[in-house]
């Protein structure tokens, strides 16, 4: 296995010739991208597949804990080149902690719209720190979007959502990361699906590198919606969309159509996984391999379980699942989701030991 070499600080040197980017583009970096791609062995046994080559894309390495980084660079980078002054999102969580970041470094004022009360603490504390200005909204992320998407209309900010068409750009790289790492693309893409861009980011990515005899096939791009959030998976909008994997919580995706293609074309599929899955998934990931993923990045683990369960995975395939970001920002979750006692015990040898169950 060829492993990425990291000369390049930055995806944007590293891929510049497939981006939108010329010799003289200055580029904005914090190191994103990079994220390893591990074998995840004991999960697949779990899952009695031990056929399966299953491997997790550990996106949450990246420097603000999401993939979102990796289209942010490029969307700041671009901001800034155009003469920007100004950045506007409206996001779920790591949208705005990944604006906030690149707009700190590049020294451009961010403003970050959120849906009042649903939101992972950590993200929120990031967008904070970094120094943007917060608006949370009575309302949920689809509304959120409608305002920023006026706003940028009416006003001199740069829209940094994945409307922005240098974001999918940026998120194309991921793909070929993918295919470095392995040697080809694998089989099957695992991948969970909000606002439908980064779905449609790693077809365009793994399609490009497929026309450049970088590898020898396109993977069935599997996309997973939470069933409380799943307008794709329904064929139409959800108005009030519902469920603990707040970072996918979205009822109207921008990146619908392009989505819709990238699964037709790919001969893939969309489908649905209830929050009792997912939180299965997000535990199975932890204690089976070690990776502590947002309930939303597990959606990728549930999803594949399910298609497994269903069977509609071939033998052995190989199989890359997104973990789109990092558990530790919704540390509230892990809690509930595993109920242990936590309740101090006497600090003797006796009552520790007792505790242990030993
Ligand atoms: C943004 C996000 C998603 C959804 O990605 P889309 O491009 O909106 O489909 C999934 N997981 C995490 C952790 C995210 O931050």
């Amino acid at each position: 296995m060829t492993r990425v070499m990291q000369s390049e600080t930055s995806i944007l040197e590293r891929y510049r010739k497939f981006l939108p980017l010329t010799e003289k583009t200055k580029i904005i970096t914090l190191g994103e991208g990079f994220t390893p791609l591990v074998r995840a062995r004991n999960l697949a046994r779990a899952l009695g597949r031990e056929d399966l080559k299953i491997h997790l894309k550990l996106e949450g390495l990246n420097p603000t804990g999401s993939f979102k980084d990796r289209g942010m660079c490029m969307a700041i980078t671009r901001a800034v080149e155009e003469g920007s002054r100004a950045v506007i999102c409206a996001s779920t969580g790591n949208t705005s902690a990944s604006a906030a970041a690149f707009s700190a470094q590049a020294g451009l004022k961010c403003f970050v719209l959120l849906p009042a009360g649903n939101v992972a603490m950590g993200k929120l504390a990031q967008a904070i720190l970094y120094g943007s200005t917060v608006i949370q909204i009575n309302g949920n992320f689809d509304r959120a979007l409608e305002l920023v998407k006026e706003i940028g209309e009416n006003y001199p900010v740069t829209i940094v959502n994945s409307i922005n068409p240098y974001r999918l750009e940026g998120q194309k790289t991921g793909a070929f990361e993918i295919i470095e790492s392995l040697g080809d693309a694998p089989d099957y893409l695992a991948i969970p699906v909000g606002n439908a861009g980064n779905i449609t980011a790693y077809f365009r990515g793994f399609k490009l590198w497929h026309e450049e005899g970088k590898s020898t096939r396109i993977p069935k791009m599997c996309g997973f919606q939470a069933a409380g959030a799943a307008p794709m998976v329904l064929g139409r909008p959800v108005e009030n969309p519902e469920t603990i994997a707040t970072a996918i919580r979205i009822g109207n995706p921008a990146s619908w159509e392009f989505a819709n293609s990238a699964i037709d074309e790919s001969g893939g599929m969309i489908d649905a996984v209830t929050d009792e899955a997912i939180l299965e998934a997000y535990k199975m990931v932890a204690t089976l391999e070690g990776v502590f993923c947002e309930p939303a990045s597990a959606a990728s683990i549930a999803g594949l379980k399910k298609s497994i369960e269903a069977g509609r995975i071939a033998e052995d395939k190989t199989i890359a699942c997104i973990l789109t970001g990092n558990g530790l920002k919704d540390p509230k979750c892990a809690l509930e989701a595993c109920k242990q006692d936590l309740d101090p015990v006497e600090a003797d040898l006796k009552s520790v030991i007792k505790a242990m169950g030993i």
